[in-house]
């Protein structure tokens, strides 16, 4: 597919506010948001942070998104509602595209339309609700979908490659933001470049038109898809572990013992996931976060579970069993 050229200098101001009006009626369900940073970090990558100052977003700051001035990222689920506009499939692995659309497939055979954006490795796969919809109904009815498709979940059953859904949680608590997503149509800082939905021409108004046109979930239907469906267990959230104070002198697994930190910044070191390194990957050698307070916590930003990270130290998590 030939790419166009992407600035939208032709468009007069007036036009602007006009596509960042239709945008947020599309996309925009809170007014928090993220800015994707200009400069990369050390590792060459572009972050994403909550801004300081504008911290609503605006119609201004959705067509500066638009102009290519800004990049923003969208969070899904509204913490008073439970509820979001909006499901996006996040998939960047080997065969992603491959899957999204076995995905977008079978959606259609549920009368669901739903609309294919590219990104750097693969896509992301967008459904609209006529209404904003209690999350938890949409995450049930994609997981279903997508175990049923046998396409990979990202972090379930230790996979470390997979779709990943948004909205990301059932619910959020007061103050919470869940995980947001980069907002469509903007230009991705690192690739300096647009990625645009498959189906419509490479121009914000027709890309606007093509989502505006496609087919909205009413909540009857939602409720229909899922009658009898629950979220499969493999998805479900963990329960939260309370540990008992961590006392260095007891014997236990030390995550500390196996790797030698590169870094350490904002209370945690910082150093290659060895999960992430057996497939290649996270070469920056950042992905992992131990806390310095406490290193029996730890996490990959790329998404491994403790099990893989544990694992691919060669000390596996032992499975208690009771008697
Ligand atoms: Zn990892």
């Amino acid at each position: 597919m030939a790419t166009r050229p992407t600035n939208l200098n032709c468009e007069t101001a007036g036009a602007g506010l006009e596509f960042a009006r239709r945008y947020s009626a599309l996309f925009v369900n809170r007014l928090a948001y993220t800015v994707q940073s200009t400069k990369p970090a050390d590792n060459g990558k572009h972050y994403y942070y909550r801004p300081k100052r504008d911290r609503r977003l605006s119609v201004g700051i959705i067509r500066n998104h638009l102009n290519g001035l800004v990049t923003i990222g969208l969070y899904s689920l509204n913490p008073q509602t439970q509820r979001s506009k909006w499901v996006a499939i996040d998939a960047d692995y080997e065969n992603a595209l491959e899957d999204l659309l076995k995905l977008q497939w079978e959606l259609r055979q549920d009368g669901v339309e739903s609309a294919l954006e590219r990104s750097r490795r693969g896509g992301h796969l967008w459904i609209f609700m006529g209404q904003p919809l209690l999350a938890q109904q949409c995450r049930i009815y994609i997981y279903n979908l997508a175990r049923r498709l046998r396409v990979p979940v990202k972090g379930a059953a230790g996979l470390a490659e997979g779709i990943e859904v948004f909205p990301r949680q059932d619910q959020l608590g007061p103050g919470e933001f869940g995980n947001a997503i980069r907002g469509p149509l903007g230009v991705h800082r690192g690739a300096g470049k647009r990625y645009w939905f498959y189906g419509a021409d490479y121009n914000v108004n027709a890309q606007l038109r093509y989502l505006e046109r496609l087919k909205k979930i009413p909540e009857d239907d939602m409720r229909r898809f899922i009658q009898g469906m629950e979220m499969p267990e493999e998805f479900r959230p963990r329960p939260r572990v309370d540990l008992p104070p961590f006392d260095p002198n007891r014997r236990e697994f030390r995550i500390l013992d196996y790797l030698r930190p590169a870094r350490k910044r904002s209370g945690n070191y910082w150093t290659r996931c060895p999960s992430c390194a057996e497939q290649g990957h996270d070469r920056s050698g950042d992905n992992l976060a131990i806390s310095v307070a406490d290193p029996r916590l730890y996490r990959c930003w790329a998404g491994c579970s403790k099990e893989m990270i544990r694992a691919a130290l060669g000390q596996p998590i032992r499975i208690k069993r009771t008697v």
